[in-house]
């Protein structure tokens, strides 16, 4: 694994009266792009060929220089990161830079800095240890069964696989029978090798809430986490298939059993509720900062259920720019009580930080 040293080595090279802001053509760029730009940057797309019209067609989102590559996974290629070093580049990874690069060869290949603390791949990516970093957050989870047996007839759960992405493929069973029929399925279709890679969940049923915050180390003022500052930026609601299914058709067809995410709606929470929405941000940042300090830096997003008796319970944590935060590329319902300059993004926040530890001479923290 590339450590922390040898990304500040990286670091201590670079024209910090140069640098630049790097992502790859997907998922969150356009926002990532047009906040840095904002700040000034000079911005740097890594793209497939047939994505560069994307952001031709955006001028003012638009990478300032593209790295055109066959595949996403070429950006581990030596001439790559050769490239984005003499460019003084700080990557911004988001959700699809993750899924097409592989947590593994970010964590063992990549030498150029990323923003944030990439620790949080080893933590975010596999679900036993996830579970671990919210338990010690204290926050309410759903509970997590250990295999058939422990399903009660008539139990509602909820199945999902190891590495499947945006909720594709997950299903609910009604009770052990139910469960088994269903897993021996996925066994058949290759989903999994054998029942023990599933994680059978209870369902929880309520309304889906998804928290996009940021913790800054240099923040001042505000709700203080550490000696840094909790920042809850905006929240939206996924768009999935599923949701098609509760319009009240009779017979529901079965492919709209699906978790695939297709959009986000903008969201406002009851103002109540804004403390629950703090606290639980608050206390994902301080667990992580225990579990592998510095812990979470940037942008995260805690992904939760509500329910009237029980309250919030969290499904998932994601620790980077989601997509959701898409709605927002001229800041949200609560950047204007965060921030004079409100227009503020995600993409224009992470920016932000970068110019922030530019000018205080404290880069390195913000890095790995
Ligand atoms: P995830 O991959 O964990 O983000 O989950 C994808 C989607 O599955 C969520 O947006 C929810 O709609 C749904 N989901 C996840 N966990 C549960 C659960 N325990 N009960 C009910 N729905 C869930």
């Amino acid at each position: 694994m590339i450590t922390k040293d040898v990304i500040d080595g990286v670091i201590s090279d670079y024209d910090l009266n140069r640098l630049s802001i790097a992502t790859i053509c997907s998922h969150s760029a356009l926002q990532i792009f047009h906040g840095a730009r904002q700040l000034k940057f000079k911005t740097i797309g890594i793209t497939t060929i047939d994505r560069r019209v994307i952001y031709e067609a955006f001028p003012l989102a638009q990478p300032d220089e593209f790295i055109e590559v066959q595949s996403f996974k070429d950006v581990l290629d030596e001439s790559v990161q050769g490239k984005l070093r003499d460019e003084n580049a700080i990557i911004v990874l988001h959700g699809s830079f993750v899924e097409y690069v592989g947590a593994e060869g970010i964590l063992r290949q990549l030498l150029v800095p990323t923003f944030g603390n990439r620790l949080t791949l080893l933590w975010e990516g596999d679900r036993a240890r996830q579970r671990l970093w919210l338990e010690k957050a204290g926050l309410k989870l759903p509970k997590e069964f250990k295999g058939l047996s422990d399903v009660n007839e008539g139990c509602k759960v909820f199945v999902k696989f190891p590495g499947a992405k945006g909720g594709r493929g997950y299903f609910t069973a009604k009770g052990g029978h139910d469960l088994s029929v269903k897993l021996e399925e996925a066994v058949k279709k290759g989903l999994i090798e054998s029942f023990d890679q599933a994680v059978i969940q209870e369902f929880v049923s309520g309304v889906r809430y998804y928290f996009h915050c940021f913790y800054s180390p240099f923040a001042q003022g505000g709700l203080r986490v550490g000696s840094g500052r909790l920042e809850l930026l905006s929240m939206d609601k996924r768009i999935e298939v599923i949701d098609e299914a509760y319009r009240g058709l009779p017979d529901v067809p079965l492919e709209f059993f699906d978790y695939t995410v297709t959009g986000n709606m903008p969201v406002v929470i009851r103002e109540a509720f804004l403390k629950e929405a703090l606290a639980m941000g608050a206390k994902v940042v301080e667990a992580s900062r225990s579990l592998f300090p510095p812990g979470l830096i940037g942008p995260f997003c805690v992904e939760a259920i509500y329910h009237p008796e029980r309250g919030f319970i969290v499904f998932e944590v994601s620790a980077r720019i989601v997509a959701g935060t898409n709605l927002y590329p001229t800041g949200s319902p609560y950047t204007p009580y965060l921030f004079h300059d409100w227009q503020m993004s995600t993409g224009k926040r992470i920016a932000l930080e970068v110019k922030v530890g530019l000018e205080t001479g404290r880069l390195k923290e913000l890095l790995y």
